[in-house]
């Protein structure tokens, strides 16, 4: 039961907050990219027997011509055919009513919309370029096409927002009616633009009292429109929780391809090179066996992240021991109430997520 990960490094234009492997477009590199790009998938051949999810992420995908996606989706059609749950991630103003149609024929049943925001101020600070047509446009397109299972990528914690701009985002996701939301605090990573114009005080560094009080508000409203929040950032609708970014919280092994991505396959975690240059020379620029005890912690930490937790049962079957004697603190946490344990799950209480660090960095 593995995943499949493919990178398409390119955007049209660079958010002030994106911290993630990508660059320019540049039309010239499509093709030298794509060459490598499926180079290296084919080299994973026998490790992708038991696919479950394709999820293909960037940059931004739909960046790339159909020309190109059709030959990508032609190269990995036998993952597409047999894998449960096949996502792909957009921007909405690059959608097109061609662009869904040949994701339909591709069996692409999922799609995750980059959104952030619906608030054009908020829009402008991000440095993302869509507008509310483009996003009614996307949702038409894709329903047209039988794409219905959506997720909606939102931000909250910006500088200069308010819990108003919360409840005006949520207001327009939820006339959407998507299937997932997942919504995101806003981090401010170091050689951002972000990060630069509040270091050289431009911006006001968001209050950190306000983003409690707009997670709160997120978690109750999103609760009353029927969405459950299964992990920390996640929400989906009933039948609707994400395949391939559960393979990634319960610690199953995932074929990663494209510059930066990351994989863990047979105990071996690799990332590859970041560099354009680089990955045209070599794929994989560092791997490294995890160790059990570092597995361990990765059940604990990645496992913490979701609502339900971690299964007791499951962890003594994986690792020969209970859990809470490979880990003492776990009692510490149970009894500052920053953990709970019930029906044989560990987990954190809803009403602490947004405490989450103090536990998962007992982990790290
Ligand atoms: S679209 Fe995504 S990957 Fe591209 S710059 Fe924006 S946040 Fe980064």
């Amino acid at each position: 039961m593995r995943g499949l990960y493919i990178h398409i490094p390119f955007c049209k234009t660079i958010c002030s907050y994106c911290d993630f492997p990508k660059r320019l477009a540049d039309s010239n590199l499509f093709e030298t990219y794509l060459n490598r790009l499926i180079e290296e998938i084919k080299s994973y051949k026998n490790e992708l027997n038991d696919i479950i999810s394709v999820y293909i992420g960037g940059g931004t995908p739909n960046v790339l011509p159909l020309n190109l996606l059709k030959r990508l989706f032609d190269e990995i059609k036998i993952y597409l055919d047999n894998s449960k749950e096949n996502t792909i991630e957009l921007n909405p103003e690059l959608v097109t009513n061609e662009l869904c149609e040949l994701l339909n024929e591709y069996k692409f049943n999922r799609v995750s919309l980059g959104i952030q925001s619906f608030e054009p101020d908020s829009i402008k600070l991000l440095n993302r370029h869509h507008t509310q047509n483009d996003i009614m446009n996307a949702f038409s397109y894709l329903r047209a096409n039988n794409i219905t299972n959506i997720n909606c990528d939102l931000m909250f914690g910006m500088p200069n927002t308010s819990l108003n701009n919360v409840k005006n985002d949520i207001e327009y996701v939820l006339s959407y009616n998507p299937t997932h939301i997942s919504y995101y605090s806003l981090i401010i990573e170091e050689h951002t633009k972000l990060y630069l114009d509040i270091k050289n005080h431009k911006i006001k560094e968001p209050d950190e009292d306000l983003e409690a009080d707009m997670y709160s508000y997120i978690n109750s409203k999103l609760k009353e429109a029927g969405f459950k929040h299964y992990e920390v950032s996640n929400y989906a609708k009933d039948g609707y929780e994400s395949i391939h970014n559960k393979l990634y919280w319960t610690c199953n092994e995932y074929v990663g391809v494209g510059i930066g991505a990351s994989g863990y396959i047979n105990g071996v975690r690799y990332s590859n090179n970041l560099g354009i240059n680089s990955y045209l020379k070599s794929f994989i620029k560092d791997s490294e066996e995890i160790s059990l005890e570092d597995q361990k912690k990765e059940f604990m930490m990645l496992g913490l992240r979701m609502l339900k937790g971690i299964n007791v049962e499951e962890y003594v079957k994986r690792f020969k021991n209970a859990p809470t004697i490979d880990f003492p603190v776990i009692n510490d946490l149970v009894s500052k109430e920053l953990l709970k344990i019930e029906n044989n799950q560990i987990k954190i209480p809803e009403d602490k997520f947004f405490l989450g660090n103090i536990v998962w960095r007992e982990f790290v």
